[in-house]
């Protein structure tokens, strides 16, 4: 298989560009969209390369990959987001390694994770997935559980878990027009669950990859997460 290295720095400039773009013609300042680089299924190699381009915050999706690749950057002072879904026996690894969490969806797991920050000694940002497709197979909670969920998680409280807001994946397939009503929707709800439950916090939307950045921006997006338009085609050694 002939593989050419994809232009990192290059592809870095093109998505930052992009994201300038699509903050100016929202009137918004690009410095509040931070993005995050998923460096899932990728090498080692294409996350120095990226590093070296400036590129600060990443996203991993299995604690089994992202562990090594962690240990390699310890030095580099990255922030590390976990944006997969995670399971409960994981939990532990999380404090100490990553900064942000973008997929809590049960009190069990923000127990563990509570118990988990407080003996590290660290907060964790944490996100409420919010599954917007009501696609079965990916986790998240429906839209009509988030209040419930929030009401138990701020009920608890857990010490050591910060609440910041929501984060979605888009519909796919899905046109402009109903990526943009999805994603209105995504803020909406954290404006909601904001005011509800007075957070004054509670801040941030994750939403929006490669294919679908430009729309989530326009709908207010803070936290974008790109993988494919970095770093090309994934390798499918793990899924
Ligand atoms: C893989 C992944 C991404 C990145 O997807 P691209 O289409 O490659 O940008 C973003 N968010 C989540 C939750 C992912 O699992």
């Amino acid at each position: 298989m002939i593989c050419t290295a994809p232009d990192i720095t290059e592809n870095l400039q093109r998505v930052r560009e992009a994201i300038a773009t699509a903050a100016r013609s929202a009137g918004r300042n690009s410095g509040e969209v931070t993005l995050v680089a998923v460096s899932k299924r990728q090498p080692a190699e294409l996350i120095a390369a990226a590093v070296a381009a400036g590129q600060r915050n990443f996203g991993e999706s299995t604690m089994q990959e992202a562990l090594p690749k962690l240990e390699r950057f310890r030095s580099d002072g990255l922030v590390w987001h976990f944006i997969g879904h995670l399971q409960s026996n994981k939990a532990r690894f999380i404090p100490g390694n990553f900064t942000w969490l973008h997929s809590l969806d049960s009190l069990t797991l923000g127990q563990r994770l509570s118990r988990f920050a407080t003996e590290h000694g660290s907060v964790l940002d944490t996100l409420i997935e919010v599954n917007i497709a009501r696609d079965r197979a990916r986790g998240g909670v429906a839209h009509e559980q988030l209040a419930p969920l929030m009401e138990q998680l701020l009920h608890a409280p857990l010490p050591g878990i910060r609440l910041r807001g929501l984060m979605a994946i888009g519909p796919h397939p899905a046109n402009e027009p109903e990526l943009r009503a999805a994603f209105a929707q995504v803020r909406a709800l954290r404006d909601a669950c904001r005011q509800r439950f007075g957070l004054s916090g509670f801040t941030e939307l994750s939403m929006g990859m490669s294919g679908d950045f430009v729309p989530a921006i326009m709908e207010g997006a803070t936290l974008i997460r790109v993988g494919t338009a970095i770093f090309g085609a994934r390798g499918d050694a793990q899924a």
